[in-house]
């Protein structure tokens, strides 16, 4: 079986059709570590896509916020807005859809997907410690994780502990244990606009971290039509 994994859409229909175009003939299903919407212009459009094109995926905070009436008060006034208007903007039938997302960690064959981390769907895993801690509470020693919006890689082989930089192939045969980020798609934030992704190719045991440009402009663009916040579309560009 060969994966294509996706992370934090955000609503970015632009930046989703450059994933699908880049990887196209590189897989056989999609998976999704959460964060379809949220701070994008086209979350219905991100909605239809996934509900028939996703095998598996997990919800992520923003999911949470745009589905559910919850308070906000743990969102910055930027995200806040963003959430507001999400779930003004959803349908009936895509906030009801979102609103069943499964939190994680979910199994996929022999690995997981998580949004935040292992033990908690709204944790970021930044830190080496972060990451340490993390390996402790893996149900299987292969997860994909997003949350962060920053694509790489920690490896553990029961002794030395060790990242892995954006844009890097990974064997994970043997029995060290990864936590995988496939990257943002929607929303980058390690100063490369480029949207990410990855592929898993589980018979060859390989994982590649992919980055592909897309058409930033329209997607800004798309973020002020709506009336969104300007800074929304400003932070594409750069990639924060
Ligand atoms: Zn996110």
């Amino acid at each position: 079986m060969r994966y294509l994994i996706v992370s934090d859409i955000h609503a970015n229909w632009q930046a989703l059709e450059a994933v699908l175009a880049d990887a196209a003939g590189e897989y056989e299903q999609i998976l999704c570590c959460g964060d379809l919407v949220g701070y994008g212009a086209d979350p219905n459009r991100v909605i239809d896509w996934a509900r028939t094109s996703l095998t598996e995926v997990v919800r992520g905070n923003h999911d949470r916020a745009g589905a559910f009436d919850d308070d906000l008060e743990w969102f910055n006034p930027t995200a806040r807005r963003s959430a507001v208007w999400t779930r003004k903007t959803l349908t009936v039938e895509n906030r009801e859809w979102l609103k069943a997302l499964p939190s994680g960690p979910r199994a996929v064959a022999d690995f997981d997907l998580v949004h935040g981390s292992p033990l908690d769907e709204d944790e970021y895993l930044v830190r080496p410690d972060d990451f340490k801690d993390a390996f402790l509470h893996m149900f299987h020693r292969l997860a994909f994780f997003g949350h962060t919006h920053l694509q790489g890689a920690w490896s553990w082989d029961g002794g030395r502990h060790r990242p892995w930089e954006s844009g890097a192939s990974l064997d994970v045969r043997g029995n060290a244990a990864w936590l995988i980020n496939p990257g943002a798609v929607g929303q980058p934030r390690d100063l490369d606009p480029r949207a990410g992704y990855a592929l898993f190719d589980v018979r060859l045991g390989e994982v590649h971290l992919k980055r592909v440009a897309y058409d930033v402009t329209a997607a800004r663009h798309a973020i002020l039509a709506a009336g969104l916040p300007r800074s929304l579309g400003n932070r594409l560009i750069e990639g924060t």
